[in-house]
């Protein structure tokens, strides 16, 4: 049977004077897996036939020379083609060249031009028969009576008919399905194509086939990068390749033993790490649902999620270090004070008595800076804006400060126009003036200079970047009452620059300089609640200037 269903051993001769119509059939036939041979005459038909044994020959009746029924009883009439199927092409409707066909041996009859469908479920089911008779040997055909050929031409006409009938049917039925199954899989693409979602399909190994922009826009491959390669390219985790190596040893294993999902760490196409959310399905067979074909891959990009937790520890940790220092301060020379009392010196008692304030002092700020973060959070701290001078407030709070910078034997600076209207909240920005100093004294090292400038800045359009005045390009036209706080410091590389805004971070390099990543975080929140904006400009190794913009309340005009 097997040798039967073989196409590729079907050969079928065409023989047809017109060039069009042979090439077009021998395309036809070619496409479908025939061995074609194609003859333009009858004598040259005779001739390849005993070279070729055909298993189908299609015979044109008009040809030059020998026509189509002398080609025909030339084959019944030589004991080698005797048997050799003949499907004679006529005109449409010529029954009687069917019948002198018949006559002379034809088999069937197909009518030019020839229906597609037909031909080829003819060619088919004689091409099948032909092999059962070969294997079967069948005895010689016996000699026909006109009535029989009649007869038999009836029954061929019926068959034909049945044959045009389930064919076209069949082309029906497939070209519904295969509309129904392209519409489906246009679906599900135009669905995975707009998933915000990272997706991508593999086979059974991994190898990616199919994957979505998302994907694209996450591992920083462009799409065609990404088809064709293993799945480990960007996510070298063992536990992934573990579900493709557990088909690989048992293509049999159950579906659900081949779903996973799990956290891991990804890697673009730049070298830089994501952290991501990774979920492997398997795809099963469309016949066979046991049986996994592939697997589809979803993965959300969970970076964000993960900084904000790493944040949250960092934070913790940072807080509860930063309370324990002086806790554990305000412990030790309290109990010295307590065990020796009388014994100390009044001198000695006085200092550790300001030393354990000056703690006392620090964990109250760091309570503070919770405190308002959360305040800011939850929406309670409404500033309390009043027509106020920013020239004073600034000077009165430099005046305050100035201790902070001599104990680090720092020069602090300040100056700047008489007088600054703005509406503001007072309170608050005494806060962000002391966040800007503390952090200038902080981050500069001994005997450095900070200095604190204030003016009027009236914007045009469109203003030239001013070192002096960083971010002024960004704000809106017109007049602004800018303050700016200049150190000499160890300054911020840029990418720390965009960062350190950002509640609880911290520039790692300066992990041993005491703090909790609030400041800069409170600054910026307590400066846009009064509709102002916090800038920056910073060389590292060099020092970094920080500028704050407020609106300027502008004389009411009687
Ligand atoms: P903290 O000082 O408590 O760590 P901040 O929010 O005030 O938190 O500052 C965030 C980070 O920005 C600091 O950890 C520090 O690395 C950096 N930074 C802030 N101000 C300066 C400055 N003037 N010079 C250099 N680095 C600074």
């Amino acid at each position: 049977m097997a040798a039967i269903d073989r196409i590729t051993e079907n050969h079928i001769l065409i023989v047809d004077h017109d060039r069009v119509t042979g090439a077009s059939l021998r395309g036809l036939l070619a496409a479908e897996g025939y061995a074609v041979t194609l003859c333009e005459a009858g004598s040259e038909a005779l001739a390849q036939a005993r070279c070729v044994s055909p298993d189908l020959v299609l015979l044109d009746v008009f040809l030059p020379g020998m026509d189509g029924y002398e080609v025909c009883r030339a084959f019944r009439g030589d004991p080698a083609l005797a048997e050799t199927p003949i499907v004679l092409l006529t005109a449409l409707g010529d029954r009687d060249s069917w019948i002198k066909g018949l006559e002379m041996g034809a088999d069937d009859f197909l009518s030019k031009p020839v229906d597609r469908v037909a031909l080829l479920a003819r060619v088919r089911a004689i091409t099948r028969l032909n092999r059962f008779r070969r294997l079967r040997a069948e005895p010689e055909r016996p000699q026909q009576s006109e009535q029989q050929l009649r007869a038999r031409l009836h029954d061929l006409e019926l068959l034909n008919s049945q044959i045009l009938r389930t064919a076209h049917a069949l082309e029906e039925t497939v070209s519904t399905r295969t509309s129904e199954l392209a519409a489906e899989r246009d679906r599900i693409r135009a669905i995975l194509e707009a998933l915000g979602e990272a997706a991508f399909v593999t086979d059974t190994r991994g190898l990616v086939q199919y994957a979505n922009p998302a994907a694209a826009d996450l591992t920083g491959y462009e799409r065609e990068e990404l088809v064709g390669v293993h799945l480990n390219r960007w996510h070298p985790d063992r536990r992934v390749e573990q579900v493709f190596d557990r088909l690989a040893q048992d293509p049999g294993s159950p579906l659900k033993d081949l779903w996973w999902e799990g956290e891991l760490v990804g890697r673009r196409k730049d070298g830089s790490y994501f952290d991501a959310m990774l979920t492997i399905a398997p795809l099963p067979a469309p016949l066979q649902p046991d049986r996994a074909i592939g697997f589809v891959g979803v993965q959300r990009d969970i970076t964000p999620l993960k900084e904000a937790e790493r944040m949250k520890h960092r934070f913790a940790s940072n807080v509860s270090h930063e309370l324990r220092t002086p806790l554990s301060v305000i412990t030790l020379l309290s109990g010295n004070l307590d065990a020796l009392g009388e014994r100390l010196s009044p001198e000695k008692r006085s200092a550790m008595i300001k030393d354990i304030r000056r703690h006392a002092q620090v964990l109250d700020e760091l309570i503070t800076d919770v405190l308002e973060m959360s305040s800011i959070d939850s929406g309670r701290l409404s500033p309390e804006l009043q027509i106020l001078d920013l020239a004073p407030l600034l000077r009165d709070e430099m005046q305050r400060l100035a201790p902070l910078a001599e104990r680090r034997q720092q020069q602090l600076t300040a100056g700047g126009d008489a007088s600054l209207m703005v509406r503001a909240d007072g309170r608050q920005l005494r806060r962000v003036v002391r966040n800007l100093i503390n952090n200038a004294v902080k981050y500069s090292p001994e005997g450095g200079h900070i200095d604190c400038r204030w003016q009027r800045l009236d914007l045009h359009p469109d203003p030239a970047p001013d070192q002096r005045w960083p971010g002024v390009e960004r704000l809106a036209p017109g007049p602004w009452a800018a303050m700016s706080v200049t150190d000499d410091g160890i300054g911020i590389d840029a990418a720390d620059q965009e960062r350190i805004f950002e509640r609880f971070y911290r520039v790692n390099s300066q992990s041993n300089i005491p703090g909790t990543g609030l400041g800069l975080a409170i600054t910026r929140e307590l400066v846009q609640l009064q509709s102002g904006r916090v800038a920056l400009a910073s060389t590292p190794g060099k020092g970094s200037v920080f500028a704050v913009y407020l609106p300027v309340c502008l004389p009411v005009l009687a």
